[in-house]
């Protein structure tokens, strides 16, 4: 189902307080988005600590709010738009108590509640609505006068209303111009894990292992870096996917290139790849085995240095032959690039 302007009812909105809890990214975005299609603007509150999204909501003319719990007393619809890491701690100790039995819970990612790791009570709407766009597309796109691709769901219907009530939010955010996908915070994290986890790590495995291969049989670092990455061509080869088909874009290749990407792909027996997507897909991300194991780690992602999983993550990563052979590539032709 894909829900278009025609499918909400603004009237909904009449007299609600709205607030967005963060200014970054996406709450920047959805806030100005919100007020241009008409919210007026003291309807609207910016609830963030004091620093420079603060400030940089002032200046675009938004009251903002230090105090999250009176932000949180006083919202009829709560845009929760903080980082998905530090959502359940900020939610549940300091606006899920201040929350209004039958407020509108908005969120822009399924993962904290998929993971059910934010507290609402049973009177709440819980709705998504998650651009799947960056936030500065988010507003371009609606300032040219155009939609978005976005996923909406009802979560938790509290009042009745929910779906009503998200259509509204997603038709002033500017989600519904294009259509408004219906999804649900279970597809939207299935999905979005998925692809961080097993396609992402098999095209990373698959450019690593070309790499090696390629530079043993004596090509140089720079010939390899510009043929598989540096010269843009996936990225090209990506945007005309989207805009021509994934496979018809093949077709803007040399005939020898889609005979062999055609007959090579088709050769290719995908059940390893099958098993193990199958395996990430159910014993890691849908059964929440990721989500346990990533709580456990969270707070050492704030630590400097090699206490910082992430940073040996990179460290192990920049190791490999591809890695070694970029850096060497970057530094040589360092103020070309
Ligand atoms: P950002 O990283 O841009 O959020 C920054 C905002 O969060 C700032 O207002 C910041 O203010 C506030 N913030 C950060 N840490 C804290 C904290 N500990 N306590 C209170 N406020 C905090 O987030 P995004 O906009 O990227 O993401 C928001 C949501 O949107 C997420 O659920 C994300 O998954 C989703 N989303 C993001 C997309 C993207 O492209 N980024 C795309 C689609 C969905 P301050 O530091 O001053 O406290």
């Amino acid at each position: 189902k894909i829900y278009y302007d025609d499918d909400a009812d603004l009237t909904l909105l009449n007299g609600k307080e709205i607030v967005f809890l963060g200014f970054g990214n996406q709450g920047a975005a959805q806030a100005q988005n919100l007020r241009d299609s008409g919210i007026p603007n003291d309807k609207i509150i910016i609830a963030n600590r004091e620093d420079s999204y603060a400030e940089d909501a002032k200046a675009k003319g938004f009251t903002v709010e230090h105090d999250f719990g009176k932000a949180a007393e006083i919202a009829d619809v709560l845009f929760l738009l903080i980082p998905d890491q530090v959502q359940p701690r900020v939610f549940n100790e300091q606006i899920a108590p201040k929350l209004k039995a039958t407020a509108t819970i908005v969120i822009a990612s399924g993962y904290n509640v998929f993971y059910k790791l934010l507290n609402f009570t049973p009177k709440q709407d819980v709705v998504m609505v998650a651009p799947r766009m960056i936030g500065s597309s988010v507003r371009s796109l609606y300032q040219k006068g155009k939609g978005f691709p976005c996923f909406v769901s009802v979560e938790q219907d509290g009042t009745g209303s929910g779906l009503a009530i998200a259509l509204a939010l997603s038709r002033v955010i500017g989600a519904t111009k294009a259509g408004a996908i219906a999804s649900s915070a279970r597809e939207e994290t299935a999905m979005d894990l998925f692809a961080e986890q097993a396609l992402w790590p098999n095209i990373i495995m698959l450019f690593r292992e070309a790499f090696s291969v390629l530079k043993e049989a004596g090509c140089s670092d720079e010939a390899l870096c510009y043929e598989m990455w540096m010269s843009k061509e996936p990225a090209e080869i990506f945007e005309r996917a989207a805009e021509d088909g994934f496979i018809q874009q093949l077709k803007h290749h040399s005939t020898v290139s889609q005979f062999g990407q055609l007959s090579g792909a088709l050769a290719l027996d995908g059940s390893a790849a099958r098993a193990h997507f199958k395996e990430i897909l159910y014993n890691q991300v849908l059964n929440g085995k990721f989500c346990r194991e990533f709580s456990k780690i969270e707070d050492d992602l704030e630590k400097e240095g090699a206490a910082n999983p992430l940073n040996e993550l990179y460290r192990k990563s920049e190791e490999s032959e591809l890695g070694q052979a970029e850096k060497r590539v970057r530094a040589r032709l360092a103020g070309l690039l």
